[in-house]
């Protein structure tokens, strides 16, 4: 399927009904599965057969769309999660454990950051934040002895900063660990941070893949690329036998191709329980259906925002970095010529009363934690999604207190700049 255009493998990818059976993915609402005999049991127990036990584990609906989220990605497998806070602690701690280092852009979403800053910091597992923009040397500088992933977004929620993605990953493979990157704003129709050296990439799958607001979730693709046992003093989980599972070595018994998911699903999702259920998976899949369809009137709407926005005398300020002005408009146009999400943000004249006042008088743009949604929403991320974070890391992260995000939708772009008009006014 990974021949076929990014289009054909959103409609088609990860499910091929045989003679006689239903079309669209079956929603296998079931917690567990029914087998003959113990012996048939024990071998899925002991990874000694691969089929279905128990839903916490695995489930064929969840594995239908994993499968069509790795094809979009190019990678070699992929799991889905309950959420995508759950996609990016699973990638990190699948291979990152007490007394583990991480090297993390500052610009990253305010979930992931608190997550890794302030809830993996309580595990032993430290972090060093460096700027979206650090030179190679700067990279350099920060990794150590126990550095064991580098993490990034490609286009940062809210800061809209892009990721040289290529440079991060040098970067991390020349200290012999992978780069994880959350890419959920671009998508894969926008980016496929696999085909630019990433070896992990993440998902939200609540935001653009859903599209709809009906469903929270997130995924895991691994790219099968990461050579684990070359390095493998640095992952003993992966390299090393595994005593719960009568000493699997993952890296032997599943290749590069498997053993990063097979691990994940096999221990963290055992022991976390983070699923997600079968019919979120089914509605995320309807979502997936027309992401290529979607995505490109999000970015046609997202950029007439932009472009309005930026020529109005009351804006100080306009991030997009689709707009020729923006300072990362070169590194999008490189990773994202096709265009990369429907999110604007911008501050207006008046700081934080201001853009209070302006929210309060929008009437399509809805005032909404969510982003990349059908319908148009807006946040003021200092006053909600990142008010834990104080003023200078939010200053470090690109986040002003009077910043709007505006997550444009699928609404005619005419309406939604009128809408902006008239709050503005
Ligand atoms: C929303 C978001 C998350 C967290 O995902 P949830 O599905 O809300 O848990 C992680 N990363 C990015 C970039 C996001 O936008």
């Amino acid at each position: 399927m990974s021949q076929h255009g990014i289009g054909t493998r959103c409609v088609q990818a990860g499910y091929k009904p045989a003679n006689g059976e239903p079309r669209q993915i079956p929603i296998i609402q079931s917690t567990t599965f029914k087998y003959d005999t113990s012996e048939d049991m024990g071998k899925l127990f002991d990874l000694e057969a691969s089929g279905y036990f128990y839903t916490r584990l695995q489930n064929p609906t969840n594995d239908h769309v994993a499968a069509k989220i790795a094809a979009l990605e190019g990678g070699s497998a992929a799991m889905l999660t309950s959420s995508g806070q759950a996609a990016n602690f699973f990638a990190l701690f699948n291979i990152c454990e007490n007394g583990s280092h991480i090297v993390a852009s500052s610009s990253i979403y305010g979930g992931t950051f608190n997550l890794i800053a302030v809830t993996m910091a309580k595990m032993g597992i430290e972090v060093t934040f460096v700027s979206p923009t650090a030179s190679r040397d700067e990279l350099d500088a920060a990794f150590k002895e126990n550095t064991r992933a580098v993490f990034g977004e490609t286009i940062a929620n809210p800061a809209l900063t892009v990721l040289d993605i290529e440079k991060f990953a040098e970067a991390a493979h020349a200290h012999g660990v992978p780069l994880i990157v959350d890419n959920t704003f671009p998508t894969p129709v926008n980016c496929r941070p696999i085909e630019w050296g990433a070896d992990i990439v993440t998902h939200s799958t609540t935001k653009y893949m859903d599209g709809h607001g009906a469903g929270v979730g997130g995924a895991i693709v691994d790219s099968g690329r990461f050579d684990w046992m070359a390095h493998a003093d640095k992952f003993p989980g992966l390299t090393t036998p595994d005593e719960s599972y009568h000493g699997i070595v993952y890296a032997e018994k599943f290749g590069k191709e498997g053993a990063f998911i097979t691990k994940c699903t096999s221990q963290l999702m055992r022991d976390f329980g983070c699923i997600q259920s079968p019919q979120n998976a089914f509605i995320l899949n309807l979502g997936l259906e027309s992401l290529h369809v979607r995505m490109p009137r999000h970015v046609e709407n997202g950029l007439a925002v932009a472009r309005f926005l930026s020529a109005h005398d009351k804006v100080v300020g306009v991030n997009y970095p689709g707009l020729e002005s923006d300072p990362y408009y070169e590194l999008a146009r490189k990773y994202m010529p096709n265009g990369g999400c429907g999110v604007v943000s911008f501050e207006i004249e008046g700081g934080r009363p201001a853009a209070e006042s302006f929210m309060k008088k929008l009437r399509l743009a809805a005032i909404e934690t969510h982003v990349a949604d059908a319908r148009t929403c807006c946040l003021n991320p200092a006053t909600s999604t990142h008010r834990q974070m104080s003023d200078e890391q939010l200053k470090e992260a690109g986040i002003p207190a009077g910043l709007i995000r505006m997550s444009c939708g699928l609404e005619d772009k005419e309406d939604l700049i009128a809408d902006i008009e008239n709050a503005l006014g």
